[in-house]
């Protein structure tokens, strides 16, 4: 397989624009639908792709024609997608994502035949050269174990993206060498409020100690703390105009992929993924923001 795999979930996002939520009961008209490829696992790898990553996505699509789209865009970045695999009677995996008017979102994920994913499907893969397995959890936390230990055992970096939260096996956690949660999840993961780089220094360490080489708490505008052994430091994003945050996160750990895989100290990296991440802001939807090197080398 290539220097980096993804282990994960592609979905089909249905994006709907609605001027305000509707209440319980309520029906409210939405303004526009767009269709979109998505998934935490298929966003990070097109990121890393997109950056000059070599990548090998392995997951589960529907036998129908969202999961051809989705197979075939990753594909078009250069994605080796042999191991993305077509699950005859099921549905894709779909996000239904609501946009309020001020660009904030709520999502509820359909999985399909992401839950289809199981360990029996790492079986045979040959984990020999790959640097760096970048793992969420949008497929099933047994699978997810599964692929970190064989990472783990053929000496990869294990980065998880710890979204949507759920808590986690001490036996995962033990295995991750960069766990990379947002504000929100590090929270839900800690038991414990996190609203500003203090606190999120705190809660980094505290999560640290539960078995992780290092934690990266991202802070959207405020960028990322990183918690790496004997130290917590604070990591700034580049200040930009973000007209869309959708995908900020998967921006950050493809880019944190990619300079991991080129041998970069995880300091040096998270800098290069808070680049990236903002600039994926500053452009709308998931996928389609994703910047390449050029336009991250002419950032500030
Ligand atoms: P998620 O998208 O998973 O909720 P965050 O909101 O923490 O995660 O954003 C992930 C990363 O994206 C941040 O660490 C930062 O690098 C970048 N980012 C997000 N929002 C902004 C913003 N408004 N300005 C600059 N960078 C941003």
């Amino acid at each position: 397989m290539a220097a980096i795999v993804v282990v994960g979930s592609l979905n089909e996002d249905l994006t709907v624009s609605v001027s305000r939520w509707p209440e319980a009961g309520e029906t409210v008209f939405g303004e526009r639908l767009e269709r979109s490829a998505g998934g935490k696992g298929a966003n990070q790898a097109a990121a890393a792709a997109r950056l000059g990553g070599e990548v090998t996505m392995v997951g589960r699509v529907g036998d129908d024609p969202a999961g051809r789209r989705l197979r075939d865009g990753l594909s078009g970045l250069g994605v080796d997608v042999a191991n993305v695999v077509v699950v005859p009677g099921t549905p894709t995996g779909m996000a239904i994502v609501g946009l309020d008017a001020s660009g904030g979102n709520r999502i509820v994920v359909l999985s399909g035949a992401n839950a289809c994913l199981e360990s029996a499907a790492l079986d045979g893969l040959d984990w020999r050269g790959v640097r760096v397995l970048l793992l969420q959890l949008e497929i099933p936390l047994a699978t997810v174990t599964a692929a970190a230990r064989a990472a783990h055992a053929a000496g990869a970096r294990v980065v998880l993206d710890p979204a949507p939260a759920v808590s986690l096996p001490d036996e995962l956690l033990g295995l991750v060498d960069i766990l990379t949660p947002n504000a929100l999840e590090a929270a839900k993961l800690a038991g414990r409020e996190v609203v500003d780089v203090g606190t999120a220094r705190l809660v980094a360490s505290q999560l640290e100690a539960r078995g992780p080489r290092a934690v990266v708490i991202t802070l959207g505008a405020s960028g990322a703390v990183l918690a790496d052994g004997n130290y917590v430091t604070h990591l700034p994003a580049p200040k930009v105009a973000a007209v869309d945050t959708t995908g900020a996160g998967d921006a950050f750990n493809g880019a944190l992929a990619v300079a991991l895989a080129e041998g970069q100290p995880l300091a040096s990296a998270v800098i290069f993924a808070n680049r990236v991440a903002a600039l994926s802001t500053t452009r709308p939807g998931a996928q389609a923001s994703l910047p390449d090197r050029a336009a991250v080398g002419s950032l500030p």
